[in-house]
């Protein structure tokens, strides 16, 4: 924790307390408890305009969705690539979303940077150092996802490449780290969120879904993480979970999602935060 001046950028001052990165009227990082939502993968258009219905409803306004995934195994679902980046923009358009999704790697930048409106940046290019530099000379809002080995300090540095190259605009996101219980998926690391808090003016979102790996325990956590102080949540979605081709176990069906937009409405203001006016009409309620 005697590190703060070895990210002079990202690192908490007076000068620079907090930053806020704004999309598409939402504040991440200032008053707006910022909620993002979708299917891990976009995998059909019926499956991401159903999806997409269901969260607009709800008053999501910004929606997730894979179009290139990083799959541990190459023969499982790589993801419908351009195809799914067009399923995104049309649903996005029709509901006035703001949309991210993942840039996988240096070579897919120019495909995926006209479709999104946040570049996603996965666990696993957390150290990818030349990538974060090129990130740095881009102008989109970055989401620099927690990896899953890495240290604060590692994670702030990384941040640190990103914000050298002028790009301002970075979102922390943790997303649970690799640890000996294989229980969950990963552990989330609740503890990061007051630190980096305390650490950098960057923004700090969780993403209880990648952290548990189990949809029945993602409300629970998506709870904590607001609690502990973080500017938002990312959650998976699905309108199948048993039949999604990627992550169905840690999806929430719609019902739980309605339960945990309930469950933070009743949370009220929290951490100087608003909770968004979501629709509450839905059988769910
Ligand atoms: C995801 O958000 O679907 C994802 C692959 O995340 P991570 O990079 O955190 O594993
Ligand atoms: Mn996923």
């Amino acid at each position: 924790m005697g590190l703060k001046n070895s990210y002079p950028l990202a690192k908490k001052s007076i000068d620079n307390p907090h930053t806020i990165v704004e999309v598409n009227g939402i504040k991440i990082g200032g008053k707006d408890l910022a909620i993002i939502a979708g299917p891990c993968a976009v995998e059909s258009e019926e499956q991401l305009f159903t999806i997409g219905a269901f969260l607009a409803e709800k008053g999501i306004k910004i929606l997730r969705g894979g179009a290139y995934k990083p799959r541990t195994s190459p023969y499982s679902f790589q993801g419908l690539k351009e195809d799914g980046l067009k399923l995104l923009k049309s649903v996005a358009q029709k509901h006035d979303m703001a949309i991210i999704t993942e840039v996988m790697d240096l070579s897919l930048l120019d495909t995926v940077y006209p479709y999104t409106d946040i570049l996603q940046i996965g666990a696993r290019n957390m150290k990818n150092y030349h990538f974060l530099k090129e990130l740095g000379k881009t102008d989109k809002p970055i989401l620099l996802k927690r990896g899953m080995d890495a240290t604060l300090e590692e994670w702030l540095l990384a941040a640190e490449y990103i914000l050298m190259g002028g790009n301002k605009q970075v979102i922390l996101c943790e997303r649970g780290i690799r640890t000996f219980d294989h229980t969950t998926r990963n552990t989330m690391d609740i503890a990061a969120i007051p630190l980096i808090k305390h650490l950098s003016h960057l923004p700090i979102i969780a993403d209880p879904s990648q952290a548990t790996g189990n949809r029945d325990i993602v409300n629970s956590m998506a709870l904590a993480a607001i609690a502990a102080g973080a500017d938002g949540l990312m959650i998976e979605v699905h309108n199948n979970p048993e039949a999604a081709l990627s992550d169905g176990p840690q999806s929430l069906r719609f019902d739980q999602f309605s339960d945990l937009l309930n469950k933070l409405k009743l949370m009220g203001t929290l951490n100087g935060k608003e909770i968004p006016d979501f629709q509450l009409k839905t059988q769910f309620n």
